[in-house]
């Protein structure tokens, strides 16, 4: 190990690192069975021998190919040298995203409908669609679950340094048919927010089986309201008829859910990004634990579950547009 690397354990872990040498831990430290440099109990060191990825010294040592994050995002490194000496992070190191140059942000894009070709603003082309998802996956982002998020907001769990989340508003079938297939064939994850109206209503929506087989597949169904309606007050609305119509909106969809899929939303999209204080209580009273603005945020650690933001893409967005979206660090040198 260089003195650059035991610095940085050091810097992470503090002496208890050097006291924990390999030949003193006990042997349910030792997940792997290769040779290691060092082991303490937040880090392995080994040497990349020839054919070895941070996918699978991921699948050796920390049990889950998934986790190649952690060894990329601590080596700086997406590729692995035979010989180079690899640092392996057994657990969170950095859970609130603080860097010496700032803080980690991660952007929630919102779709709607997909189509052949564009219509309107908010139906986009599935060959735009499709290149932008190509582009994520070449520039290194990780597509995590809306779930990741709210853990890295509100218990402080770390995510991968380029995370970025996929999110689809009102449940149209066009996800199927477009957005699907490409998401599969890249290995990425989506959330769907449905409002509980819209489903099975046509041919253009998606119906309760649909939404059965893709949380069955592992993407994310929460909630989108019942109606669709703005939920905020309306000046001639009574705090009764106020509290009888998030009744519906709110717990309605809850019920829904329970009963058609078998699990409980805990996560809202506002319709329209529309919120404000009355509502945010509702939404809590009614036992969301996050909910989504369409805000053009990205998120840090700290923001508020209830009143996260979301990045909207447009059909006559260039891919450099796009881009724009993706902002995973907030610079501000932190002291
Ligand atoms: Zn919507």
């Amino acid at each position: 190990m260089d003195r650059r690397t035991l610095a940085r354990l050091l810097a992470a872990g503090g002496a208890l690192i050097v006291l924990g040498a390999c030949s003193m831990l006990p042997a349910k430290f030792r997940i792997g069975s290769r040779p290691r440099n060092f082991e303490s109990r937040d880090f392995v060191v080994v040497l990349a021998q020839p054919g070895d990825t941070p996918e699978s010294l991921a699948a050796t040592f920390l049990g889950d190919p998934a986790k190649a994050w952690m060894i990329e995002d601590y080596n700086d490194a997406r590729d692995l040298a035979p010989g180079q000496e690899v640092v392996i992070p057994k657990r969170d190191w950095n859970a609130r995203g603080v860097f010496p140059a700032g803080y980690q942000l991660v952007p929630v894009l919102v779709y709607h409908g997909l189509a052949p070709q564009a219509r309107g603003r908010l139906v986009i082309a599935a060959g735009a669609f499709a290149e932008q998802m190509r582009y994520l996956k070449a520039k290194g982002y990780r597509v995590v679950r809306l779930a990741d998020l709210i853990a890295f907001t509100s218990l402080g769990r770390q995510l991968p340094r380029r995370s970025v989340v996929l999110s689809f508003d009102d449940g149209y079938k066009s996800f199927l048919l477009y957005a699907y297939p490409v998401l599969k064939e890249l290995g990425f994850t989506a959330t769907l927010f449905v409002y509980t109206d819209y489903v099975g209503t046509g041919r253009n929506a998606l119906g309760w089986d649909d939404l059965r087989r893709l949380a069955g597949e592992g993407f994310e169904v929460e909630a989108h309201s019942k109606s669709h309606g703005d939920l905020r007050r309306a000046p001639a609305e009574t705090g009764e008829q106020y509290a009888r119509r998030m009744q519906a909106e709110l717990r309605d969809p809850i019920a829904s859910f329970q009963r058609q899929l078998g699990l409980t939303p805990r996560i809202l999209a506002y319709p329209y990004g529309g919120y404000d204080a009355a509502l945010v209580e509702q939404v809590k009273e009614s036992g969301y634990v996050a909910a989504f603005s369409v805000h053009r945020e990205a998120n840090p650690s700290f923001g508020d579950p209830l009143m996260l933001d979301r990045c909207q893409i447009y059909s006559d967005m260039t891919l450099e547009e796009f881009a724009r979206n993706l902002t995973v660090l907030h610079e501000e040198e932190i002291r």
